[in-house]
């Protein structure tokens, strides 16, 4: 069978090597990740595993599954190049590797902005699990945690940090918090829950530099002057997509390796899943979706293709999730793509968001409402659009009109 080599071995490798097997691809399978270890999931990184700290927790597949399903997997080996004329890549040990259909699943990696002080040690990052170790062990000693962005993973951290005792300040530069991804009106509820929760949030901010005195973070000074003590500062501004592997084969790279409605870049024989690709959305615009959703049923869908030849388009309701203290934040849909939202659920710890483009469902926003973003997503599924009046007829019961 076909030689199938993946660059990378996060959420969207590991899917996709097991889905290879599960239609029946009987050629070679080589993951090749950068990372030591077994791989692992993310997200716990800034939820749970703080507290637990148990790493076996966090690994997709056991050792066995790599010899139950003959995949060879070498971690903490990076690929260096591409050659597409020959179809091989080059390893960083010197290895080269053959292949007939290559996929590049290189994930993303943290944008650190170019703050005064941003090198220093008591400035950490979360991406990896060696981040969080160094996080999970300098946490303990931490009096006054600052976190720069506010976005899902500033979040949750922050509540996560909250609740182990620590005195918690977050900077977001923008009006809102996680401004990129949820609704005004999602961002005012979580900026409540969390102010109550103690947790000190500055909307606005933005961070001149980090303050040290002998040798120690003591805090960070703020382009207005504004200073704010802390010993522990988590940058968490955004990622930036892994493209420049694909760019120096020339590949097409515009956030992200661009791929077409079969996963393919502009070589056949490569393509691309996760949240390194940026892939057709509606209406003629390319998106790059950074969540364990958008990796997992990605490659589902190339491992058909792969496997079977089928060439039919990928098309996914795009949903998602964060835990932040209290608040289960599940998203269904895009919001980005809504003109207009509409609140049909509000109570102490609970609130559901509509979005509607052009008057036809676009995504749903609930905070504690598992029910209703499981509805939500099937609703979204539809072959025909969900219109507001179909919604407002149903009095807004979510879960009625998906039955
Ligand atoms: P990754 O998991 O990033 O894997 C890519 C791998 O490729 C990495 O190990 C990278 O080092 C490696 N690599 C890159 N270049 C090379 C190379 N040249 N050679 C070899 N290896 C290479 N998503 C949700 O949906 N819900 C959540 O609650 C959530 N929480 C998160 C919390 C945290 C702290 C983080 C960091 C992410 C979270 N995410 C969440 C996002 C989710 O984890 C990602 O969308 C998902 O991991 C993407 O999978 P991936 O395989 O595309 O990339």
């Amino acid at each position: 069978g076909e030689r199938i080599v993946i660059v990378g071995s996060g959420q969207a490798a590991i899917q996709l090597a097991a889905s290879l097997r599960q239609e029946g691809h009987e050629g070679p399978i080589t993951l090749i990740g950068d990372e030591p270890g077994l791989p692992y999931q993310r997200p716990p990184l800034s939820k749970g595993y703080m507290k637990e700290g148990d790493p076996e927790r966090l690994v997709l597949k056991p050792q066995s599954f790599f010899e139950r399903n003959a995949i060879t997997l070498c971690d903490a080996t990076r690929v260096a190049s591409i050659d597409r004329a020959a179809r091989t890549v080059a390893t960083d040990d010197g290895a080269t590797h053959g292949y007939d259909q290559l996929v590049l699943a290189t994930g993303a990696r943290n944008v650190r902005p170019p703050i005064a002080g941003g090198t220093h040690s008591d400035v950490v990052e979360l991406r990896t699990l060696a981040h969080a170790e160094t996080i999970r062990r300098r946490l303990a000693d931490t009096r006054h945690a600052i976190v720069v962005g506010g976005g899902f993973i500033g979040l949750e951290f922050a509540a996560m940090a909250r609740l182990a005792g620590a005195r918690v300040t977050v900077l977001e530069s923008a009006d809102r918090l996680m401004a990129r991804a949820v609704s005004p009106a999602i961002s005012d509820f979580v900026l409540a829950h969390h102010r109550a929760a103690g947790i000190a949030i500055r909307l606005g901010a933005k961070v001149a530099r980090i303050d040290d005195e002998a040798e120690r973070v003591v805090g960070v000074t703020l382009a207005d002057g504004t200073g704010i003590e802390g010993d522990l500062v988590l940058v968490a501004t955004g990622v930036a997509p892994n493209g420049e592997l694909a760019a120096a084969a020339g590949l097409v790279v515009a956030n992200g390796i661009v791929v077409d409605e079969t996963l393919a870049t502009g070589d056949p024989a490569i393509s691309a899943i996760g949240d390194c690709a940026s892939v057709p959305g509606p209406l003629g615009t390319h998106l790059r979706l950074e969540s364990v959703q958008a990796a997992m049923d990605q490659a589902r869908h190339l491992a058909k293709r792969i496997v079977h030849g089928t060439a039919a388009a990928y098309h996914a309701v795009p949903w998602f999730w964060s835990d932040q203290g209290a608040l289960k934040l599940q998203i269904a849909g895009l919001t980005s793509g809504a003109d207009r939202f509409e609140t049909i659920r509000q109570e102490e710890l609970v609130t559901v968001i509509i979005g509607y483009r052009d008057g036809q469902l676009a995504s749903v926003e609930t905070i504690n409402a598992p029910g209703e973003h499981m509805a939500a997503r099937k609703l979204l599924g539809r072959e025909a659009p969900v219109g507001v009046d179909e919604l407002r007829d149903s009095g807004f019961d979510l879960r009625a009109l998906a039955k």
